[in-house]
């Protein structure tokens, strides 16, 4: 589902975004080294400092072009659609983190995820880490009070990837919270469950030279079973209900107007996805109140596409 802004013909804007969105699989012979090795996997983007690749995490979006936030965590982007090459979709893992730019911003970090890449340790701490826009500071609004997080690009939980400058930004509690786990969640749940490959890449977007980000583009394909089993595309907006935010520069200020939308969008959100037990409900039912924050997907959509995601209807509130 895409929204339309000024006017714009849908065409004209789906040949926008592809044009924005560019990756390579040119990968030479690491590529099959990769795949001869089994578990082998390596960082393609030293192929890309090398001048031989654009790298698989290469991907681009203008900010102008994506849907302004109405109160919603998240929107689909090109119908839900993934917009990966045939190249990128393979049976061995192997992870890219694009360099940061010239401004220190993150740019897109990208995964073919199988269970070799996810981590057995527990995470250390990413506090020495300071990503472009970055703020200490606390509000009682906010859950856990502080506004923003290192928010993984690539989730921890998927590659293990934890002080890696290359996939830390500066992201609100909510979209950190609310926004991308259960996405992360639903993806980590999917590789556990079969063993399978999920191609996997979070595009941050940056309007002009904004030091924070306006969103992350996450986009997933689960890969033997042909995305059967798992596929999304979305924006995940950055911002804070109760809090708003300069995103030049990472300041912000208490104002309670910002919540408005996100009340009204909840309000009418179709159904409440619980990603822990694939479970989906009416907003009103009383099961949706024991639903952990990070497990709770916000869907505006149908249920036959709910169905179609293999997710199965309560049997309390039956929706
Ligand atoms: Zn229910």
């Amino acid at each position: 589902m895409i929204r339309q802004k000024r006017g714009r013909p849908l065409g004209m804007f789906l040949a926008v975004l592809f044009a924005a969105v560019w990756i390579t699989g040119c990968y030479g012979g690491s590529g099959a080294a990769g795949e001869a090795a089994g578990n082998v996997w390596q960082y393609a983007s030293e192929a890309y400092e090398a001048g031989q690749s654009e790298g698989y995490a290469a991907a681009s979006y203008d900010a102008e072009e994506l849907p302004e936030y109405d109160g919603r965590p998240y929107v689909e982007l090109n119908g839900n659609q993934p917009m990966f090459k045939e190249e990128d979709l393979q049976e061995y893992s192997y992870e890219d983190y694009a360099p940061l730019d010239l401004l220190g911003r993150c740019q897109a970090a990208a995964a073919n995820i199988g269970p070799d890449l996810m981590p057995q340790e527990e995470r250390e701490s990413i506090g020495q880490i300071r990503p472009s826009g970055w703020h200490t500071v606390k509000y009682d609004v906010v859950d856990g009070n502080y506004l923003y997080n290192r928010c993984h690009l690539i989730g921890y939980q998927l590659t293990g990837e934890n002080a890696n400058e290359r996939n830390l930004i500066t992201g609100t509690r909510y979209m950190n919270t609310t926004g991308m786990m259960p996405f992360e969640n639903r993806t980590a749940d999917y590789i556990e469950e079969t063993g399978n490959h999920v191609m996997y890449r979070v595009t941050p977007v940056f309007d002009g030279d904004n030091l924070l980000a306006d969103g992350v583009v996450m986009e997933a394909e689960s890969v033997e079973d042909g995305g059967a089993g798992l596929r999304f595309c979305v924006y995940v907006y950055n911002v804070q209900p109760g809090v708003a935010i300069d995103y030049r520069n990472g300041d912000s200020w208490l104002d309670a107007d910002t919540a408005l939308p996100e009340q009204e969008a909840r309000s009418r959100a179709a159904y409440i996805v619980n990603i822990n037990t694939d479970k989906f409900h009416y907003p009103d039912c009383s099961s949706v109140e024991d639903i952990r924050e990070y497990n709770k997907l916000y869907f505006w959509g149908s249920r036959e596409e709910l169905l179609l995601q293999g997710f199965s209807p309560c049997g309390r509130c039956r929706p």
